[in-house]
């Protein structure tokens, strides 16, 4: 569903990204790892529209999305939870899922998603008794949450997940990769960044590894974890 092709971004003289492509098939989820400035996020950004590719091509269901408007990406069935959270701390966690829902033209007209559909998305990743709390009152996993939440709420047909794992625990990795899990269950294709193996280990199908933002390597996570090209490049990154 995802073609990334020979993917170039550069930053006045830094190139952040390296002619790197990359290819998801429906249904997958895909791991993409590599030491921190590798370019990961760089690659969300420009598969989102949020940057002016340099060089290269980005399809979606075989359309040339290259040089759409994030809006227009969204609408197409893309989204992304980005690495940072930033829920508005003015709204409740219903009232922020809820502005989510409305770059959809039919229900902005209504005001948004109603409140049941709000209670749908929360319910999809366990936070649907915390909807009327604020988000500056919930445990940092839990606003990881609702940032899933919200982008659940754009109904995409693939996922891109920045670092969701980032400052969880053990139990709250595990809890969320079995989200992650279901969502895979509905339908929903996945391409989730993480610094390392940590959470992907169990979750992702196959990963692949950015390097300075070049490809550097790409397998099933049993390979990568034992791969010393990958190890090298961590050991490098410290
Ligand atoms: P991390 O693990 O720290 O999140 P990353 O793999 O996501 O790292 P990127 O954030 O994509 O890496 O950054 C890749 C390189 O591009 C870095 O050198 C970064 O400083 C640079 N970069 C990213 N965004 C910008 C920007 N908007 N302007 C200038 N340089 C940028
Ligand atoms: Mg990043």
């Amino acid at each position: 569903v995802l073609e990334v092709d020979n993917l170039t971004k550069t930053f006045g003289g830094l190139v952040a990204v390296d002619d790197f492509s990359l290819e998801v098939d429906e249904g997958e989820i895909v791991g993409l790892i590599g030491p921190n400035g590798s370019g990961k996020s760089t690659v969300f950004n420009c598969i989102m529209g949020l940057y002016d590719v340099t060089d290269g091509e980005i399809r979606f269901n075989g359309e040339d999305i290259t040089s759409d408007s994030t809006h227009q990406i969204v609408t197409k069935g893309l989204s992304r939870v980005s690495q940072e959270s930033n829920p508005i701390d003015l709204y409740s966690v219903s009232e922020n899922i809820r502005l989510f829902t409305l770059p959809n033209s039919i229900r902005s007209l209504h005001g948004g998603a109603s409140d049941e559909e709000i209670r749908e998305y929360a319910a999809r990743i366990d936070i649907e008794d915390k909807l009327h709390e604020m988000p500056s009152e919930l445990p940092h996993a839990d606003v990881r949450r609702l940032e899933i939440a919200k982008s659940l709420a754009t109904e995409p047909e693939l996922m891109l997940l920045d670092e969701p794992f980032a400052g969880m625990n053990q139990a709250e990795i595990g809890a969320l990769a079995a989200q992650i899990e279901r969502f895979r269950e509905d339908g929903m294709t996945m391409v989730v960044v993480d610094h390392n193996m940590g959470g992907l280990m169990e979750l992702v199908d196959r990963v692949v590894v950015l390097n300075n933002g070049d490809f550097l390597a790409a397998g099933t996570p049993a390979e990568i974890a034992d791969n010393d090209a990958v190890q090298e490049a961590y050991l490098a990154g410290e």
